[in-house]
């Protein structure tokens, strides 16, 4: 293979070169647990507890706040069994369009019939209808719930982004604990928790350019919760098992590195995104977009004339060197299709692909893969625009 263009951002990230030397003397020489008294150990510890207060600085939060984690999933997961569990909610409001990270751990918790569930209304493009929460919540709170909100920052999909202040300021007016799963946004946007009004949000290390494995789970001052892994008295006892030291110095380097070039590499990558947009707009008018420009800036959800299909533009994109995908990366192994796109009632003839975009991306990526996209286009027979 010669040329390749790596076009799945969202579902990971290339680690950052500088990144990797950060890390590489934590899976060497600084090899004492973290949990030992002695020096060795002792320097461990402090590599964790000075990438903590890192982080802090870098999300406008107290070092106290942040725990580590094996990334976006297990952040989510300890973030809704918490509010369940310790925090005493008794209902839940998310969104259809959820990772499944959130989706099936609400379907979990709610199963046996103590929790119950319900999904705020969307737009048509996949925009929270925040009179719909309000009212859901004003309802849910007046029959005596205790509620829960948990709604994406952006989605990983369409790249729909939610406001977050307002979602927190709603929640806070009818008591309820609100968590965002802001995988897709932390690395890729300034963000100030403090003032996003959330009680938990996650994030994760591979979305931005950071070791795989690697996460955080923000809890806000005075949020009580509790844990979802057992053993040891690791991250003040609330996430046992002895630490990912070297994960940890990554993820820290790696958001330091994104919060540092952010408006260029937003820039950059924004333009990138214009650039394929415009390159598939000039193929054919009857490719059209899921994702809104003023959205993510990470994400293109693309949608191919009647009559291709996902898998089949996939699988030839993929013999010649461009990596997408059909929907998110997790995903892949279903044969559902996309629950976003469905939720959206959005599901339509042709194939469905995900490009997404890094600061790693270059321009010959994208002409390469507009140029190829065309080739397979019309090797496959699209119908050509009117
Ligand atoms: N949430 C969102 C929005 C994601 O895009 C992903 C990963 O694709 C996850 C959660 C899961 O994160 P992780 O891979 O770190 O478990």
């Amino acid at each position: 293979m010669n040329q390749i263009a790596y076009l799945d951002n969202a579902a990971t990230t290339k680690l950052d070169p500088k990144v990797l030397d950060a890390m590489i003397p934590y899976l060497g020489e600084f090899y004492g647990n973290p949990s030992s008294t002695y020096s060795l150990g002792r320097q461990s510890r402090l590599a964790i507890e000075s990438s903590r207060k890192q982080i802090a600085e870098l999300l406008g939060v107290k070092p106290t706040t942040i725990y580590f984690t094996s990334g976006g999933t297990e952040s989510n997961n300890t973030a809704i069994s918490s509010a369940v569990k310790q925090l005493g909610c008794t209902h839940i409001i998310t969104s259809p369009i959820e990772h499944h990270a959130v989706l099936h751990t609400v379907e979990h918790y709610s199963k046996d019939g103590k929790v119950s569930l319900s999904f705020v209304k969307l737009n048509a493009s996949g925009e929270v209808d925040l009179f719909d929460l309000e009212s859901q919540l004003a309802d849910k709170t007046k029959a005596g719930h205790k509620c829960f909100v948990s709604l994406m920052h952006a989605n990983n999909e369409i790249g729909v982004l939610l406001d977050i202040e307002a979602v927190g300021a709603i929640s806070r007016r009818y008591g309820a604990i609100f968590h965002s799963d802001c995988v897709q946004t932390i690395g890729h946007y300034p963000i100030n928790l403090s003032e996003a009004g959330v009680h938990f949000a996650s994030a994760s290390g591979h979305k931005f350019h950071g070791p795989k494995g690697t996460g955080i789970l923000y809890v806000s001052e005075g949020t009580n919760f509790s844990p979802l892994i057992h053993g040891g008295s690791q991250e003040r006892k609330k996430r046992a098992g002895t630490e990912n030291v070297a994960g940890i110095i990554g993820f820290t380097h790696a958001l330091a590195l994104s919060m540092d070039n952010l408006p260029h590499d937003r820039s950059y990558i924004s333009s990138l995104n214009k650039r394929m947009r415009m390159g598939l707009t000039s193929i054919s008018q009857n490719i059209t977009f899921n994702t809104d420009e003023k959205w993510l800036y990470t994400v293109l959800s693309v949608n191919f004339p009647a009559g291709s299909n996902t898998d089949l533009m996939l699988a030839l994109m993929d013999r010649i060197g461009i990596f997408a995908s059909g929907g998110s990366a997790c995903s892949s192994g279903d044969d559902g299709g996309s629950h976003v796109l469905t939720a959206l009632n959005n599901v339509h003839s042709g194939a469905t692909i995900r490009f997404s975009f890094s600061k790693m991306t270059t321009v010959e990526d994208i002409d390469f893969a507009v140029e190829s996209v065309n080739t397979i286009l019309e090797k496959t027979g699209r119908p050509i625009s009117a």
